[in-house]
């Protein structure tokens, strides 16, 4: 469903922070770029995500060519670490805001908010404002607001970085059963080793710019391609 081909990406014009990406992502899988802060997961993310522009190359989505495209063309859902939900509207507003910035009618919107926030168990929720709802109860809704136009395909930078472990774990799984029922692609990014093995059908590791090995967990695990890999998979575990 994505393809990055020969991507680049300089912040100053001199250092590459993301070097010569070539990677696939097929539709409908869980797929996690896992790898140490500053490895260009998140620079990576952002351009597919179209925030960045690639120094050179080109990303497709569904064979087409959207590297000139500005975000909200791309027909993809995000979900940053902060939440990003807007302070002065509320939850409902805020799940419905992606509908209405893309011209949908109020009666549509109010019904597919209310199938949004039901997915993501915060129903009774809709008329409080993001302050009045706690850290685990934020994200939810900004997983609702990411998938409220039923993207096809779902980016998550670090979504549960800010939660306790057991929230973690609990979103983890509430993660995994959106993506099965939903059958949207997912591109997950992470540090946590632990997170990525676990929740993905296959891992990017990337380090200093680029992707040292891409593969299935078990094979990662099994099979690291070389001694950064080794350890940084085998870390923690
Ligand atoms: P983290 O997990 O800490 O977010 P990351 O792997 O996602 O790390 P990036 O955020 O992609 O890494 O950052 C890669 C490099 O690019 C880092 O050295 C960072 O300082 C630099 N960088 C990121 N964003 C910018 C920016 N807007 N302007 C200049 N440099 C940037």
């Amino acid at each position: 469903i994505v393809r990055f081909s020969g991507v680049r990406k300089s912040y100053d014009g001199e250092t590459l922070v993301v070097r010569d990406l070539n990677l696939d992502i097929v539709r409908g899988e869980f797929l996690t770029l896992l790898g140490p802060s500053g490895s260009g997961k998140t620079t990576s993310l952002m351009m597919l995500a179209g925030f960045e522009a690639p120094t050179e190359g080109t990303i497709s989505i569904g064979g087409k060519d959207v590297t000139a495209l500005p975000p909200y063309r791309r027909g993809i859902g995000v979900v940053f670490q902060n939440y990003a939900l807007f302070p002065h509207m509320t939850i409902g507003q805020n799940v419905g805001y992606p509908l209405r910035v893309r011209g949908a009618a109020q009666a549509d919107i109010d019904k597919r908010v209310v199938e949004a926030l039901e997915m993501v168990e915060l129903g009774a929720f809709a008329d409080r404002r993001p302050a009045q709802l706690s850290g685990g109860q934020q994200q939810r809704a900004a997983l609702a607001r990411a998938l409220v136009f039923r993207p096809e395909l779902v980016l998550l930078d670090e979504p549960l970085g800010a939660l306790d472990k057991q929230l973690r774990e609990q979103m983890q799984y509430e993660l995994k059963r959106l993506h099965e029922e939903l059958k949207v692609t997912m591109v997950y990014v992470t540090h946590d080793q632990t997170e990525a093995l676990t929740m993905s059908d296959r891992i990017a590791v990337f380090n200093d710019g680029g992707i040292q090995q891409l593969a299935r967990p078990s094979d990662l695990y099994e099979n690291p391609q070389n001694a950064f890999v080794a350890e940084f998979v085998g870390e923690n575990n």
